[in-house]
């Protein structure tokens, strides 16, 4: 299975993305989390994205589009891959529909997670609070939800018209989310 999961910060992607890769035997690949471990060990990589991550913008797409290719040429990606947070912009989608075309492959899904903004902003608000999260003030909570909103909600459009969309209701439990991101997915592995 080739997937990508999407939805706003704070809708529970990586959670979710975790569950989905265990379950269909492939790597969840997030390019958030590689460029914070990038940070967190001062590669030049990591030093580059820094300044647009603590603002809530996105890393350049030249910068994210190479990394991607990279990861997606290592062997685990065979399988498949679930991609957490990519594409994010009409360029990373162009430039992904190269990398699957040069590779002879196509994408079995892209699962949505559709939620309340306002609700997922005061949970982030709270979060932030609770963990001591001095980088994650309001401005940059709100800052990154409008980023989604202008750069990557459009990326629906187009993967509604390739019919490759499962829009999953994201709100409530955590299993309850699963479960239904769970029963889309048998319906596309048996379509
Ligand atoms: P995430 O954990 O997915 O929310 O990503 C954390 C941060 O990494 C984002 O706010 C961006 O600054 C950066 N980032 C992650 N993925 C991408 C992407 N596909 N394009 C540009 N920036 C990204």
């Amino acid at each position: 299975m080739r997937l990508i999961i999407m939805g706003p910060p704070g809708a529970g992607k990586g959670t979710q993305a975790t569950f989905i890769a265990t379950t269909w035997g492939i790597p969840a690949i997030s390019t958030g989390d590689i460029f914070r471990a990038n940070l967190a060990q001062g590669t030049p990589l990591g030093l580059e994205a820094r300044g647009y991550m603590e603002a809530g913008e996105y890393v350049p797409d030249s910068v994210t589009n190479s990394m991607v290719r990279n990861r997606l040429l290592e062997a685990d990606t065979t399988p498949g891959f679930l991609l957490d947070g990519y594409p994010r912009t009409l360029a990373q989608v162009a430039e992904l529909d190269s990398m699957l075309a040069d590779a002879g492959q196509h994408l079995d899904c892209v699962v949505v997670l559709t939620v309340d903004a306002e609700e997922i902003v005061q949970r982030l608000l709270a979060r932030a609070v609770k963990e001591g999260r001095a980088d994650d003030t309001e401005e940059v909570i709100r800052r990154r939800q409008e980023v989604y909103a202008e750069q990557t909600e459009p990326l629906i459009e187009v993967y509604r018209e390739r019919r490759l969309l499962c829009e999953v209701d994201g709100m409530g439990e955590v299993d309850e989310v699963t479960s239904r991101i769970s029963d889309a997915l048998t319906q596309v592995s048996e379509a």
